[in-house]
């Protein structure tokens, strides 16, 4: 199906609360598969915000579907033929390398998060999706036919809506019944990208500017640093990931000196030093927060989601924050297709059931990746370097979250619906009864 292809009206209306992919992925997904879609986002303009993002194989098929923008994608995408792992101190652990793995899965994204952004926001727009700037929600309400929000002093009702409203959404308190607090994760990511032309000059440097784009991590104790040449070596972005209990304010424009980095890289490969030393300061600097897992990201009437950050934030050791946000968008137009305007409560219930497991585990590997990097055992890693590689499982990237949907739809809707005849018989559930 292409966007020209427009499936035929399915009479749902979908309020979205949030450009960022989440929201973005559903109003073009829920817009192709027919339903009418109003995206409402708090940000008066779109800025260039951020710096490198990645969009594995899972979530690439998702853009691949929409038309021009794989071409689009390619042009401003790093390509390098893998990531060269080191210790702190500079010496060569592995390389890591992509090839194999994109004949597999298939290809993966990664480059300035404001121009995929912005590539993405456009297809919406042309797509004819209505998306309204510049309106900040500061309510959500449900009843059993309906749900909305209030934003700029109006109230704009839907069947439903979805919450993608980042990692402090607003829309959690009406889905856990009161409001949640997040708290500082222990870490902080050091994070900039600027034009490098003066770093290409650095005769010490100059190895990362010839041939391929060039990708490299430095691990250490309880810090890693990664490092990247982008669009043909004429930018340069690193980010570093460190302990930080400072406090859980995360914005994505709060800044720090780069001095700060300096000390906290003290004693590394002075290759490293060399960058700090032609780095703009300052950088920015993103305080992680953590959540627990949510009990539900569904509300009690069934017709509020969360979706994306705003139901689970991710660490970036797991490299699936953004792709998992785009999951959660495909996978909701097709739950939205199969239930049809008056089970729209089936299609939230649905879209809980099978997406819960699949991030859980997802937000794990950002965890375990974190933890075999920072606690390494370095005679050990010597023997076995290929411990320290990226976990790049089948299960997670060979995944298609609307293909899934589709052939797994119906049997989630039933097993639900069985789950709460036993509760209301107070029947054991259908995985407990024996045969
Ligand atoms: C400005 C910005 C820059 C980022 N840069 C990077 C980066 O460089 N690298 C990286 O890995 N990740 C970055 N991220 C985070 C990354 O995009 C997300 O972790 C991931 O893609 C999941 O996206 P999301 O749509 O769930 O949440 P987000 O991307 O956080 O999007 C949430 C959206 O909801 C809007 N919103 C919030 N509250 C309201 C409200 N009350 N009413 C209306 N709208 C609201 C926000 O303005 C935002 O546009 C950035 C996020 C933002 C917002």
């Amino acid at each position: 199906m292409t966007t020209l292809d427009r499936a035929p009206d399915s009479g749902i209306r979908v309020i979205i609360v949030g450009t960022g992919f989440a929201g973005l992925t559903a109003a073009i997904e829920c817009h192709r598969k027919g339903h009418s879609v109003l995206v409402l986002e708090s940000f008066p303009e779109l800025k260039l915000l951020g710096d490198i993002i990645s969009f594995g194989p899972n979530s690439a098929r998702i853009f691949q579907r929409w038309p021009g923008i794989d071409e689009k994608l390619d042009a401003i995408s790093h390509k390098s033929e893998g990531i060269l792992l080191k210790n702190f101190k500079g010496e060569t652990l592995v390389k890591q390398t992509w090839g194999e793995e994109a004949r597999i899965f298939g290809r993966k994204y990664d480059g300035h998060r404001g121009e995929i952004h912005q590539i993405v926001y456009q297809h919406a727009l042309d797509s004819g999706i209505d998306i309204r700037l510049g309106h900040k929600v500061v309510d959500y309400f449900e009843t059993d036919t309906e749900a909305g929000v209030i934003a700029n002093g109006a109230r704009f009702v839907g069947d439903l809506v979805l919450a993608a409203d980042g990692v402090r959404s607003k829309g959690r308190t009406i889905v856990l019944g009161h409001e949640d607090k997040p708290k500082a994760s222990g870490y902080a990511v050091y994070r900039t990208w600027f034009d490098s032309g003066k770093l290409a000059k650095d005769p010490d440097l100059d190895f990362l500017f010839k041939g391929e784009e060039h990708h490299s991590a430095w691990l250490g104790p309880d810090v890693h640093f990664i490092a990247a040449t982008l669009n043909d070596g004429k930018d340069f972005s690193w980010v570093c990931t460190h302990k930080d209990d400072a406090d859980v304010e995360e914005s994505w424009q709060a800044h720090a000196p780069l001095s700060d980095a300096r000390k906290c890289l003290e004693g590394w490969d002075p290759i490293i030093h060399k960058i700090l030393d032609e780095t703009p300061d300052p950088v920015i600097d993103w305080k992680l927060v953590y959540r627990d897992p949510l009990p539900t990201w569904v509300s009690p009437k069934r017709r509020i989601a969360l979706i994306g950050d705003a139901a689970h934030p991710f660490l970036p050791t797991s490299i699936q924050g953004a792709s998992q946000a785009m999951e959660d968008g495909a996978t909701i137009a097709v739950c939205l297709v199969k239930s049809g305007k008056p089970h729209v409560q089936d299609a939230l219930a649905a879209f809980e059931s099978l997406r819960y497991e699949r991030v859980r585990a997802a937000q794990k590997t950002g965890e375990t990746t974190r933890d075999a990097w920072h606690k390494a055992d370095w005679e050990t890693v010597k023997k076995n370097p290929d411990s320290m590689k990226l976990k790049r499982d089948g299960w997670l990237l060979n995944f298609d979250a609307e293909v899934y949907a589709e052939e797994n739809y119906a049997a989630t809707v039933a097993l639900l619906g069985d789950k709460a005849a036993a509760r209301d018989f107070n029947l054991p559930k259908t995985a407990e009864i024996s045969t």
